[in-house]
């Protein structure tokens, strides 16, 4: 199929072995480029109730069906494995050109399982693949990792995915990155490439990418540009990056502050603006895309690509850390020190309320920005404190107490988006793939950007939030990023350029599905059921003190409710568990469904 390579690259990194396969051509109809494709893999090559950091848990890396091409937008490249934060499947993407390099280099997906002897990295070309000593990278930073390989390889050129220190010491919510500021952020899938001893890989092109038709695919790529992507519901992104979303949930009363005491930040709005009018150079952009949404700034001697909306709030706000220069040199810190942002951020506001509160005092209060700048090497290198900390919020609280205001999901701390102020997002991170998330269904546009139908309700939200799901499951395993709005008719009309397949909106929405129960599959399998897929208490019994959203929870029970209208929907049963007259209707492939089929009538998993 054209812009498929039909190949993929297995690492074995205990016996050292490097094999080429086909591409399994039957699953790319199915699952399409990057998170089906991963998911599939992964369901097949692992067991899901293994320990995430073993060598046998997998990383899988896949640029997807337009990665290598100018398609708009498809210059994220997605990483999935077993997440040792929730114990979930757990895909991520990254963006930059790494995508595009890889898929140049020939390959469909990258595998990578086992655990190398020493710390390796690997060097792959579209001629040869080799696993190499990484032993003079040992506790550098992600951003001299970079350069250092560049220098080694001599080659400016090379792309590099990388861990920090954070990864080689398997916190928990340690990310992989490249291009200096580029992350994959979520899930922790840093600490699983510090398992195998993997500090980086590194990708030199080679390749071509063909389509069908390259006249019609260009010309029909130029009006898209102009009638899609460059249009005015875009342009905040090519002059303000993510930071009007904070804007936004601000406008909502459901910015995250304090550990989420309040959805009102006093500071974001100066935040930004001293970003944006002072310290703002440039902008940055993934390969192929016009919207470049990387805010590139300089301050005092610091340049750094972001911190964007996210990172800028839960690093800033959440923690009550107000003097913009502390969360830029925090926030320069952990991206080389290879640690998540949303992670950290919850991490230590949650660490300042248990010591303000009197449960557990672990020397470190809201608005401390002394301590705070020194977390990040402590949590990164498993210092002190920094040790329990490298755990998570979840972690902690077990530990210490705390629980109800522990703001995580499954393992995976909460982003920059209260639902107590819009709450079909509850109902999104409950039923996330990755725990708390929110990128599988982001509710808020619906609900308080475009204010187009009711937040303070769960009537409806089970199917929004099916919906969207679906939908972002499509469109990130084909490979477009989350800011482009694109809709079903024209991500098929896409494909069909691409591939020269006959795709239409309604066979994606059944792919959407599709991929979606596929992750549900390999979760339950692992042991999740609905218990799992609850809120932190927090959420249900403490009304947001002030704002647009003053007095307002998440009524449990309506949430419960909505839980199981959700699960209907779905053709899932009230414990979560997809059936298979379901399975069969959505046409996951029948060896999927067997495999499913035999591990719930085990006594292991039967339910
Ligand atoms: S909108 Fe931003 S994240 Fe998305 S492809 Fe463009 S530059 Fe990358």
């Amino acid at each position: 199929m054209k812009s498929y390579t039909g190949k993929i690259l297995r690492v074995d990194l205990s016996r050292g072995e490097i094999a080429e396969e086909e591409t399994r051509e039957e699953w790319l109809g199915k699952y399409y480029g990057q998170k089906g494709l991963g998911f599939r893999y992964l369901l097949e090559d692992i067991d899901p109730t293994i320990d995430p950091l073993s060598p046998e848990n997998e990383v899988v890396i896949t640029p997807g069906i337009f990665g290598g091409t100018i398609i708009p937008n498809s210059g994220k490249l997605a990483i999935t494995s077993k997440s040792p934060a929730t114990g979930t499947i757990c895909d991520g993407s990254i963006g930059g050109t790494i995508a595009a390099e890889i898929k140049w280099t020939g390959y469909d997906a990258i595998i990578v399982k086992g655990k190398a002897n020493n710390l390796v990295y690997l060097y792959i070309t579209p001629d040869k693949t080799e696993i190499k000593d990484a032993g003079f990278l040992r506790g550098k930073g992600t951003r001299q990792t970079e350069l250092m390989l560049k220098k080694e390889l001599q080659d400016d050129e090379v792309k590099v995915l990388s861990i920090g220190p954070a990864g080689e010491n398997l916190v928990k919510f340690a990310c992989i990155t490249s291009e200096l500021y580029r992350q994959q952020g979520r899930g922790g899938i840093g600490a699983v490439m510090g398992s195998k001893n993997l500090k980086a890989v590194a990708v030199r092109d080679g390749k071509d990418i063909t389509v069908p038709d390259m006249p019609s695919f260009l010309s029909s790529l130029r009006e898209i540009i102009k009638e899609s992507v460059l249009i005015p519901d875009n342009e905040f992104l090519l002059s303000d990056g993510t930071w009007p979303f904070g804007d936004w949930m601000l406008e909502a009363g459901m910015i995250p502050t304090r550990n989420f005491q309040t959805g009102i930040s006093p500071t974001y709005e100066r935040l930004r603006s001293e970003l944006k009018d002072t310290f703002k150079k440039g902008s940055k952009a993934c390969v192929s895309c016009p919207l470049a949404c990387g805010n590139y700034i300089e301050i005092d001697g610091i340049s750094f690509e972001g911190p964007e909306y996210e990172s800028l709030n839960m690093t800033g706000g959440n923690c009550q850390i107000s003097d913009l220069k502390s969360i830029v040199q925090f926030n320069r810190s952990i991206d080389d020190l290879g640690l998540d942002s949303i992670s950290i951020g919850n991490v230590i506001a949650f660490v300042m309320e248990m010591t303000e509160r009197g449960i557990h005092d672990f020397g470190i209060r809201f608005g401390d920005a002394e301590n705070y700048l020194k977390l990040p090497e402590k949590i990164a290198h498993r210092q002190g404190i920094g040790n329990e900390l490298a755990e998570g919020v979840r972690f902690l609280s077990e530990k210490y107490g705390g629980k109800d205001f522990a703001m995580q999901v499954k393992g995976l701390e909460i982003p920059s988006y209260d639902p107590r102020g819009a709450w079909g997002m509850g109902l999104a991170y409950a039923t996330s793939d990755r725990g708390a998330c929110h990128q599988r269904a982001f509710t808020p546009t619906p609900e308080v950007i475009m204010n187009e139908i009711e937040p303070y309700t769960f009537e409806g939200k089970a199917r929004l939030v099916k919906d969207l799901q679906d939908y972002n499951a499509v469109k990130f395993s084909i490979g477009i990023c989350d800011f482009w709005g694109l809709n079903l008719d024209l991500l098929a009309k896409l494909v069909n350029m691409s591939t020269g397949s006959n795709l239409d909106s309604e066979e994606l929405t059944k792919a959407g599905e599709r991929i979606y129960n596929l992750g549900r599959i390999f979760n339950v399998m692992a042991g999740f059921r609905r218990k799992e897929d609850i809120l932190p208490e927090r959420l249900f019994t403490d009304p947001l003190p002030e704002g647009p959203a003053a007095g307002k929870v998440l009524p449990k029970g309506e949430f419960e409710q909505a839980l199981s209208e959700y699960y209907r929907l779905r053709g899932w049963s009230e414990e979560g568990i997809p059936s298979k007259q379901e399975l069969e209707g959505i046409e996951v492939d029948k060896e999927a469904i067997e495999k499913f089929e035999k591990y719930l009538s085990s006594t292991r998993y039967r339910v």
